[in-house]
């Protein structure tokens, strides 16, 4: 690993003014992932600012009944939150899903939305890969991408994104709210992330100097009727083949409201909003559900190893969408 200077920032005005001094800083929240990639050398600031005394560790109701999550509460403690278990059950589901006991006990909410791909290739410095190293090329193609993408990618890059709570937190309309000594900015989470296209290496719309401080998740009665689902190849600490985050209202037979978003299948929570234009206003059966799938996934494309993911997608959405139907969303 190469040496680096440590900052600690006693609040969020030093945390922004000393990045903005320094051109190669990284904050540094719970390292899960940042550690991994500063050892092997993917990640190499010259200076840490430690985040970890940042007083963003809430979660506080909004008047009109949303959620504002400070970026440094703990992945465990938000999916254990009250609050969120009864309004968002799928994004306690989501969390819940991902890695350990003992990393969702470190990992923060800010650094799941910025922790990098889980490409073999992009670990592996003797590997071709135009995220690490732009215009080196990408080994995943015609390599191994059994965990790639099939939509969104590019010729530059298949990479996917790791997150589950990403994931729920895009079909929960989620904004971002960001801060620099420019002042605050908020962003739409659907917005956050980027698709590939010829700079696989520019992941988000978070200038360098920017921090996340809080994500706030809106009024949404329909999220208390919700689920996480996740395929993945080993029943726990493995990343997602394919995720589907679902909310459903159904009245008289008929969808009159429906959020749907994909994980595990592109470079960013992909929200399916083709999927729910057509299931809006539809009646609520299996068949609806599986035209629904279909029209969402027919971009899609596969790679050596990976075309199994465009039908793994449609019948798990079928299938979220169904036990939503029969069982409601609770945990
Ligand atoms: Fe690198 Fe993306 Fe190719 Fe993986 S898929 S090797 S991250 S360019």
């Amino acid at each position: 690993m190469k040496s680096f200077a440590y900052v600690s920032a006693p609040d969020v005005e030093a945390a922004v003014r000393a990045i903005s001094t320094e051109p190669n800083a990284k904050f540094l929240g719970g390292g899960t992932n940042l550690v991994d990639l500063m050892r092997e050398e993917v990640e190499a600031p010259d200076t840490i600012i430690d985040i970890t005394r940042l007083p963003l560790t809430d979660v506080v109701e909004l008047p009109g009944g949303g959620l504002r999550i400070g970026a440094l509460v703990r992945n465990s403690h938000l999916a254990a939150n009250q609050l969120i278990r009864s309004r968002y059950p799928l994004l306690s589901q989501a969390i819940l899903t991902g890695a350990s006991a003992q990393l969702r006990n470190m990992a923060t909410v800010g650094g799941n939305l910025l922790q990098r791909t889980r490409c073999f290739y992009f670990y592996d410095s003797t590997s071709a890969c135009n995220k690490r190293e732009p215009g080196t090329g990408c080994d995943a193609i015609g390599g191994f991408n059994r965990n790639h993408a099939v939509l969104g990618g590019s010729e530059s890059c298949i990479a996917t994104h790791p997150s589950d709570m990403a994931v729920a937190l895009a079909a929960l309309d989620a904004v971002i709210e960001v801060e620099s000594v420019r002042g605050v900015r908020r962003i739409p989470l659907v917005e956050f992330h980027q698709l590939p296209g010829e700079t696989p290496d520019v992941e988000t719309s978070l200038a360098a100097d920017e921090l996340i401080t809080a994500v706030e998740l809106p009024a949404l009665p329909i999220a208390a009727t919700s689920r996480y689902r996740k395929v993945r190849d080993r029943a726990s600490y493995a990343f997602a083949l394919v995720s589907v985050a679902a909310a459903l209202e159904v009245e008289d037979g008929h969808i009159t409201a429906v959020r749907l978003a994909l994980g595990g299948v592109a470079a960013k929570p992909w929200r399916a909003y083709e999927a729910e234009r057509l299931l809006q206003g539809s009646p609520a059966t299996e068949e609806t559900f599986r035209k629904a799938a279909a029209a969402e996934l027919a971009p899609a494309t596969g790679q050596s190893q990976n075309a199994f993911k465009i039908e793994l997608a449609q019948r798990t959405i079928v299938a979220t969408l169904n036990q939503l139907l029969t069982d409601g969303g609770a945990a």
